[in-house]
């Protein structure tokens, strides 16, 4: 339950932070490159332990964005 209130919860996050955006853009191969630096990044499931999404997905999603706001 804590971990599907998390998943919504940085889901609104997200859309709120796409309204703020800033100009910097980063393809999906970047964003991927930035998580595998990030200690948040779990290598064995390839998924960010902050918002627990699968990162080879996220990354390609156009409007999506890192909750620690690295990309
Ligand atoms: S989405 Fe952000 S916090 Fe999560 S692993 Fe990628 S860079 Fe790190």
């Amino acid at each position: 339950m804590f971990k599907f209130l998390k998943i919504i919860f940085f889901g609104i996050k997200d859309i709120i932070r796409i309204k703020k955006r800033n100009n910097k853009k980063y393809t999906a191969k970047e964003r991927i490159e930035i998580c595998e630096f990030c200690n948040h990044f779990k290598p064995k499931t390839r998924q960010c332990g902050i918002c627990w999404c699968f990162m080879d997905i996220k990354t390609k999603i156009k409007n999506k964005s890192c909750p620690e706001d690295k990309w």
